[in-house]
């Protein structure tokens, strides 16, 4: 019997509908509270590494994901001229394995659609609406208390809500995202045909230009800048400016940005809870627990590992023990620290302006490491 028969998860995204469908799978009785009132259904798009679809097909929803994504195993270069010259293709690690795509992309409210309905068909419930506030843990049971005053009370609590953690500060863990000093705009458009990979492009006005396919019709595009003051409303406009040096497939990416692309700015965090991420019966995986910029698209995979690994232990185990919450830590906290470092110094060379960075070693130490299961 697992250690636990009624769990209690904060947050619907990808960390906590993970979580979800494993424990449901193994008879335990879950709840998600959700402080969005329905589920999102416009949103961008996400890079998947081969890590994260390995997770993704030990959930059972694979075929779903492959069918309502775009999957590849090479990366472009691209020199920021008009052309868009293409200087290199390189074959990415696979690191869900040789069975499975380095990289897929999707639009990121479908992959929700397909966790939540997985979940839903588990057994798990999902609460809309709910706005976890208070935390109280007697060593036995934890109590929830939402913005609608109401409570409930599980074995165990799982915080999966994201940067911004409530259950994080509630259970007294005072670390908070900070920004990196980067910038992304990103555009959900039509994809061009030429575009069935990513393709980066360092320099120009941007520190980066890149796009991903996310089916067969679409793409998101992104160009990263040093972080500033920016304006939602003026994305297409700034968009367009700043893609005007990037040629080949950004000629047509460009035309879109003012057909009603959805485009969205956000600066790039990072932080990282070094000790242990449970307080008690509380603990925090994903996003709540780690963050970083996305140059090397791990933040997903982390979040469905951490929620998959602690599935694990929790399914193994006969009783919440010290034990657990050691081999959790010993499991988790080093892959995601080594994910986050490598992803800030990614961003600092590129802020700093070093030229002779050992970027691809540094890749490949991180591909390597991330080819071993969680
Ligand atoms: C610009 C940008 C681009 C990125 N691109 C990629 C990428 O290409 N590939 C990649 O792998 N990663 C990427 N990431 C990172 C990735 O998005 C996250 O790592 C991942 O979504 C984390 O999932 P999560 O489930 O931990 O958190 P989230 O997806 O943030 O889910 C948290 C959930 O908790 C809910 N919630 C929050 N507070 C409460 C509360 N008090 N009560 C109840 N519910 C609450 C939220 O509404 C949300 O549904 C990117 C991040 C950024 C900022």
């Amino acid at each position: 019997m697992a250690a636990v028969q009624k769990v209690g998860i904060v947050g619907a995204g990808a960390a906590g509908l993970t979580a979800a469908i494993l424990l449901a799978d193994a008879g335990v009785d879950v709840e998600i509270l959700e402080k969005a009132a329905e589920p999102q259904t416009l949103g961008s798009g996400i890079t998947l590494q081969g890590n994260a679809l390995r997770i993704l097909r030990e959930l059972g929803v694979w075929e779903q994901v492959k069918a309502r994504g775009y999957g590849f195993s090479t990366l472009g270069l691209r020199a920021p001229n008009p052309d868009g010259t293409v200087l290199a293709v390189l074959e990415d690690i696979k690191t869900g394995g040789d069975d499975l795509p380095a990289t897929l992309g999707m639009y990121r409210p479908d992959l929700t659609a397909i966790l939540r309905d997985r979940a839903l068909q588990a057994g798990a419930r999902i609460s809309y609406g709910k706005t976890v506030t208070d935390i109280a843990d007697d060593g036995g049971s934890v109590t929830v208390r939402t913005s609608d005053s109401s409570t409930s009370d599980y074995d165990l609590l799982i915080g999966a809500d994201g940067l911004h953690s409530a259950v994080r500060k509630a259970i007294g863990i005072d670390v908070e995202p900070q920004p990196t000093g980067m910038g992304i705009w990103r555009a959900f458009v039509e994809r061009p045909e030429e575009v069935v990979r990513t393709d980066l492009t360092y320099g120009g006005p941007c520190f980066i230009a890149g796009y991903c396919p996310t089916g067969p019709d679409t793409i998101y595009a992104y160009l990263v800048e040093k972080a500033q003051e920016r304006k939602q409303e003026d994305g297409p406009r700034v968009m367009a400016e700043l893609a005007g040096a990037y040629g080949g497939p950004w000629n047509e990416i460009r035309s879109s940005l003012d057909h009603g692309a959805r485009i969205n700015y956000t600066w790039f965090t990072s932080h990282l809870v070094e000790g242990p991420w449970n307080r008690g019966r509380t603990v925090i995986i994903g996003d709540a627990a780690h963050s970083c910029p996305p140059t090397v698209a791990q933040g997903a995979a982390m979040a469905l590992e951490d929620a998959a690994v602690l599935a694990e232990l929790l399914i193994a185990a006969d009783h919440v023990t010290e034990t657990l919450w050691k081999e959790f830590e010993d499991r988790r906290l080093e892959r995601a620290t080594a994910v986050v470092t490598a992803s800030v110094q990614l961003g600092q060379w590129m802020l700093d302006g070093v030229r002779d960075a050992d970027v691809p070693g540094l890749m490949n130490s991180l591909s390597t490491m991330l080819k071993e299961p969680a």
